[in-house]
């Protein structure tokens, strides 16, 4: 692929699938995006397509129609990430499901991806709750998965879902990653580069935003960070690492994202004591800005404080480390009682459906049941 420069416009450098590197104007990569991903809302390219490329939107089109048809649904091949009430039920940005949460005072559960048995655990678990569900992948997930492997597998299970379905980059570290994602047809990514000074933070989410946006795919930020479990911190630490309110006003008007992950206290991971979190400080935070809050660190929260959270503007919570603890905890109790199966489709089975409880548990509790 050639280098192409454009006046005025800031040059950037992206990893793409394949590991070709490329370097282009941002606008250029928006468009490129768009097309690969059939979902840009900018104008059609000048020049007229080329005849594989005209092939190409054919095939997709075909198989759009093709898959919606077996399914007793409408089609129309465009607008592949707006959901369409009665018609065609397709992967959706997340950021429309999270406008109605944060309106209606329910939360979205977002639930990662760790494997195909959770995939199942977790769609089977929307569909059964009718709830509209963010499938996220971590970086490190979709590299234990493979990267195609884990996009095909997830974009394929979201797009038969009967219930809206985003998919979604958890924690995405860079721009490359991001574009990679969209590539690779998510239609939601998260910047994370809460690690940064707030300067360099918004400038980094910036960049993603205008790709993303241009290609109709949402955006989450981090502000505050939210690190593993962090006991050993004293108070005065621990305060440090969370959300300032002016800041959170700050990036959100020049970074206006559609969901904004902030540090109220939660943690990922495994909490060894009951984790306090700080309303005083959310509620501060959501009088000063009117976008989804994200809660991350969701397992091991006491339900009531959970609800409390929504209450006060959180609109999507993540939850990873529970269900990881159903599945284990079935699938040791799996192996006790019967130490000489070896299929993997019977060792897998009971724990995946332990996992889904789980999500429908949790949805339960996000108020999202039903909202599909
Ligand atoms: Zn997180």
């Amino acid at each position: 692929m050639s280098s192409v420069s454009l006046p005025g416009m800031s040059q950037i450098t992206l990893q793409f699938v394949g590991g070709t590197r490329v370097t282009t104007a941002a606008n250029d990569v928006a468009q490129a995006v768009g097309r690969i991903a059939g979902r840009s809302k900018a104008p059609a390219p000048p020049r007229p397509p080329s005849s594989s490329e005209a092939h190409a939107t054919r095939s997709r089109k075909a198989r759009d129609s093709t898959a919606a048809g077996a399914a007793g649904q409408g089609a129309n091949g465009m607008g592949r990430t707006r959901q369409q009430k009665g018609a065609l039920r397709v992967l959706v940005s997340a950021a429309d499901m999270l406008r109605t949460a944060r309106r209606e005072g329910f939360a979205i559960g977002a639930f990662n991806v760790n494997n195909l048995e959770f995939l199942r655990a977790i769609v089977e678990a929307a569909q059964a709750e009718r709830a509209p569900v963010i499938l996220q992948v971590s970086e490190g997930a979709a590299a234990y998965m493979g990267f195609a492997e884990s996009a095909a597998m997830c974009r394929a299970a979201a797009e038969a879902a009967k219930v809206p379905c985003a998919l979604h980059l958890d924690h995405g570290s860079s721009l490359a990653a991001a574009v990679r994602c969209i590539r690779a047809g998510y239609s939601s990514v998260m910047i994370d580069s809460s690690k940064r000074p707030l300067d360099e933070n918004i400038r980094v989410t910036r960049s993603v935003l205008e790709v993303a946006h241009a290609v109709d795919v949402s955006v989450e930020a981090e502000i505050g960070r939210i690190g593993g479990t962090e006991d050993d911190l004293t108070v005065s630490e621990r305060e440090a690492t969370l959300a300032v309110p002016a800041e959170v006003e700050r990036f959100y008007a020049e970074a206006p994202v559609d969901a904004l992950a902030v540090a109220i206290g939660s943690a990922h991971g495994h909490y060894r004591g009951v984790p306090k979190l700080d309303f005083e400080r959310l509620r501060a935070i959501r009088d000063r800005v009117d976008v989804p809050l994200v809660l991350h660190g969701g397992s091991g929260i006491p339900d009531e404080a959970v609800r409390t959270a929504i209450g006060l503007g959180i609109a999507k919570v993540n939850v990873n480390t529970e269900n990881q603890e159903a599945f284990a905890a079935e699938l040791r109790k799996l192996l006790a009682e019967d130490p000489d199966v070896y299929d993997p489709r019977k060792i897998l089975a009971r724990p995946r459906d332990a996992a889904r409880e789980m999500v429908r548990t949790k949805m339960r509790l996000f108020g999202a049941s039903g909202k599909a």
